[in-house]
């Protein structure tokens, strides 16, 4: 009995020395790596942030040991998601600036939230958007006596809904120098007896906003914390921020150093003339959180102030083009600049007339299939003999499937019923090079990754509207739609080498959570919820 005993002992101690101890190791789950046969495993094993093996719960607990055991009883991981344009920082700024007035139902409350936003934050100004008077029982606009009973002494500025007005209370007047009798072009004060109410119309709330004072570093920093929780807390773990400072990168990559900020980040500089200058003098900087190796311009503006620029006019008002937006000496010397120092052009464009320009811009530099993987931001509405132009040359279309189940009340308005076929044609975009990526560009559209996975899929909105889609031969298949958010959104980036996937080598950022995605109906695909969120093996959020 002894002996058996000491032959017992003697083979667990081989075996246990045989066994490679890791940092964390996940058993009984449902894991979709996303590879390239989008392969389900049960287990996985992680040390020093590295998947270090994926299996079956026996393959792995043969292998490995760890005091960090995780028994997922079934549940579904995935790759963390990847938001392949949004504004990161921007979404921060606008969460600790600017309190959240959006639906709120009476004056009342809308003071009540201020209140609450202005204890919590204490910014020099008090700031606020998304007030919308019609939903209030009087209808008619409020005024800056409303404002002034409960802030006599900080400036208070809040911008409408539509962001084509601003109240403001008088300390804000006052420290700007407002009079009724100011004329301003484009732009309108309201007044009452000869004194201002407290509403700016348009062009005249340039008038209080330029004395607003930018964010200060510390707001940056403030900002970029709060929009990492709120990422993580929906299965973001990488975002790509479409239009960054210098000053506000090399903020990210301190603050990425310094580990309190664990959200991996691709940034996109925002390129002017002052900026190029910088950029003349910094190289690249690829670090395991942060890429720099991109510049972000605008082409034209947005579809729904017909702020795009398009090849034929609005169908909705045929003296109107759009706004072309870039320079095209400026363009050109950006994309020869991005050719010698190996970066990225990644150009915003929405019209026809503004995804034509960049094509052919790009195509000078590219001249022939490549691997530079120049990016078109949006791409919403392409004309039809422009499509084989991305695979041609390998330009990378980056879009936001939200964007087609938000605007399909009035896209085809604006372009009519010919042109709107090339719009929002996701489908036919992937097509193009085999692959896309997916983006939502918060803070205009939900945060949500899992919103954009459904818009993909199924082309409606939460409420299952239109019943057949909208235009849903466009529409991607839902493992597409999962890899444009993954591993495709990494391949935009140059990433794919690193995370996308979970696979041998790559970073252990993956999500739980609470339903298996492939396994229920396409109309719940938004409601799933993440359980828990890890960024190099550890947990950064949980339920
Ligand atoms: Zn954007």
């Amino acid at each position: 009995m002894r002996l058996i005993f000491l032959l017992f002992l003697c083979i667990s101690i081989i075996s246990c020395n045989n066994m490679k101890k890791v940092d964390l190791i996940i058993t009984n789950a449902k894991i979709y790596t996303v590879d390239s046969n989008f392969s389900i495993v049960q287990s996985i094993a992680v040390s020093d942030g590295i998947i270090m093996a994926t299996g079956t719960n026996d393959e792995i607990l043969k292998q490995y040991n760890s005091e960090n055991r995780i028994d997922l009883e079934g549940k579904t991981i995935l790759p963390g998601l990847y938001d392949a344009h949004c504004h990161f920082l921007g979404y921060g700024l606008n969460k600790i600036k600017r309190a959240d007035l959006y639906e709120s139902k009476s004056v009342e409350e809308a003071i009540s939230r201020l209140k609450e936003f202005s204890e919590k934050y204490q910014n020099e100004w008090l700031e606020g958007r998304g007030w919308d008077q019609n939903l209030w029982t009087s209808k008619s606009f409020p005024t800056k006596e409303m404002l002034d009973s409960v802030f006599p002494d900080i400036p208070v500025y809040l911008i409408r809904v539509d962001g084509h007005a601003a109240w403001v209370n008088s300390k804000a007047l006052e420290l700007c120098n407002i009079n009724a009798q100011a004329k301003v072009e484009g732009g309108k004060i309201v007044e009452a007896n000869g004194i201002p109410t407290g509403i700016l119309l348009d062009n005249a709330m340039e008038l209080v906003r330029k004395h607003i004072p930018e964010p200060t570093l510390a707001m940056k920093e403030k900002a970029l914390l709060s929009a990492q929780d709120d990422c993580f807390a929906v299965g973001l773990t990488s975002v790509a921020d479409a239009g960054l400072q210098p000053d506000e990168i090399l903020l990210i990559d301190s603050l990425q150093k310094s580990g309190k900020l664990k959200m991996r980040i691709y940034a996109m500089l925002e390129v002017n003339n002052q900026n190029i200058e910088w950029l003349k003098k910094i190289q690249k900087i690829i670090t395991p959180s942060l890429s720099f190796r991109s510049v972000k311009l605008y082409a034209d503006g947005a579809l729904g102030s017909r702020g795009a620029l398009l090849l034929e006019p609005y169908s909705d008002d045929i003296s109107n083009i759009g706004i072309r937006v870039l320079d095209n000496d400026f363009f050109e010397k950006v994309c020869e600049f991005a050719i010698e120092k190996g970066f990225q052009v990644n150009t915003h464009a929405i019209g026809d007339s503004a995804v034509r320009t960049v094509l052919n811009t790009y195509s000078k530099y590219l001249k022939t299939k490549n691997d530079l993987r120049w990016r078109i931001e949006h791409c919403q509405v392409v004309n039809k003999s422009d499509f084989d132009l991305f695979g041609k040359y390998s330009i990378i279309p980056s879009v936001q499937p939200t964007h087609a189940t938000s605007d399909m009340g009035w896209a085809e308005q604006r372009l009519g019923n010919e042109r709107i076929n090339g719009a929002y044609a996701y489908k036919k975009l992937l097509e193009q090079n085999g692959w896309i990526a997916n983006g939502s560009d918060f803070p205009i559209e939900n945060i949500n990754p899992f919103f954009g996975i459904y818009a993909a899929v199924t082309r409606k909105n939460a409420d299952g509207k239109p019943e057949n889609g909208f235009m849903s031969e466009n529409a991607l298949d839902l493992k597409q739609a999962i890899r444009a958010t993954t591993i495709w959104a990494t391949k935009a980036a140059f990433e794919e080498n690193e995370k996308g996937s979970l696979e041998v080598g790559k970073y252990a950022d993956f999500i739980v959570i609470d339903n298996d995605i492939l396994n229920i109906p396409e109309s719940e695909i938004f409601k799933i919820k993440v359980i828990m969120t890890f960024v190099s093996g550890k947990k950064v959020f949980a339920k």
